[in-house]
């Protein structure tokens, strides 16, 4: 299928992750009309970059999601529709990585506590037999993808012992085993901290379940970067409560913002991040480039990068 690109929007909900006006300097020498747009423009344009999905993006040729997931977008009505979509993966495993390696690190070296004792100006050392190191630790990262990778790459370089859990049991460089998915219960069965970072599809969907909880050690920590329903929250609460797992970092949540009255807020051993753990300065310009590559694929007639639909 040709497309000729007359005008790219960049729609204003990027503005959660970066400046739209960003992406659209990024993206000005391009043989295109390029412009931040709102809901009132969608339909005006061939093609938008966005956060979120609208079915006024159904008039446009091609939808570029700047996240990697793309659980909230209708796949069937998009391939009835002719309608191509694009992710991003590829560009979030440094800076996943780095935020996974900063939870294991706050939880070793009790950086967490230290910042709520500073809010009360509370000089309150952790007990003898609270602190440990991260080197030597042993890690399970269930999702070996982008994500996954540079979890395992910075962990790795950090001294931690990392196993992977996919789909079949192809190794991977960056980790130190592989299982496949059917000994899900196995692989984390005995490590020091359990790290989501699978895509939510039907399958993965609660892949993270009372059962899995009750899996794991009591002193091993689970932390979900991927999608908030991977896990089943009540029964991460009830673990928690417990004491069944010792702690657990959050970037993602069933319900997002995660409502105020969510038990999370207040456990102790439990960190909240607000679904930022892809986070960098360099946001903008990530995509551009995946952006950038795909128009002079489309002007070629060439397979699209990170195609979706
Ligand atoms: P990728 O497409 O690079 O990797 C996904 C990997 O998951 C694949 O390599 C695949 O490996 C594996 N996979 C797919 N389905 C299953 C399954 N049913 N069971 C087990 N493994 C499976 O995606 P990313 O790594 O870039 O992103 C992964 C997810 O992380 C995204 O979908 C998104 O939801 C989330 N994310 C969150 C961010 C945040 O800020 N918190 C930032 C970026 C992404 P194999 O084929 O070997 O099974």
């Amino acid at each position: 299928m040709h497309i000729d690109l007359e005008r790219l929007g960049v729609h204003e909900s990027v503005g959660t992750v970066f400046p739209a006006r960003v992406l659209v300097e990024y993206l000005e020498d391009l043989p295109l009309e390029v412009g931040a747009i709102g809901d009132d423009e969608i339909a005006d344009c061939d093609a938008v970059v966005t956060l979120e999905y609208d079915d006024a993006m159904l008039e446009c040729a091609w939808i570029h999601s700047i996240q990697a997931g793309v659980d909230r977008f209708p796949f069937e009505t998009l391939e009835a529709e002719d309608v191509i979509l694009t992710n991003s993966t590829g560009i979030h495993g440094q800076s996943v990585g780095e935020t996974v390696a900063g939870y294991l690190l706050a939880f070793a070296r009790r950086l967490h506590d230290a910042a709520a004792n500073q809010e009360d100006h509370r000089w309150d050392p952790p007990a003898w037999d609270e602190a440990f190191t991260i080197s030597g630790t042993t890690a399970c990262v269930v999702g070996t993808g982008t994500l996954g990778t540079g979890v395992a790459d910075v962990l790795g370089s950090l001294g931690v012992h990392v196993s992977g859990v996919r789909r079949s049991t192809e190794p991977l460089p960056a980790f130190d085993e592989m299982y496949a998915n059917d000994d899900l219960l196995e692989a984390i069965s005995d490590v020091d901290f359990v790290i989501a970072t699978v895509p939510l599809t039907d399958e993965t969907h609660h892949l993270f379940d009372a059962e899995a909880f009750a899996a794991m050690r009591e002193n091993a920590y689970f932390v979900n970067v991927a999608r908030g329903s991977v896990v089943d929250e009540p029964a991460l609460v009830d673990a928690l409560e417990a004491g069944d797992i010792a702690g657990a970092a959050l970037d993602v949540f069933e319900t997002e913002p995660l409502p105020e009255e969510s038990p999370l807020w207040d456990l102790d051993e439990v960190i909240v991040s607000p679904h930022c753990a892809g986070f960098t300065r360099d946001y903008g310009p990530n995509i551009g480039e995946i952006v950038t590559e795909n128009v002079a694929r489309l002007e070629r007639d060439d397979d699209l990068k990170n195609r979706v639909v």
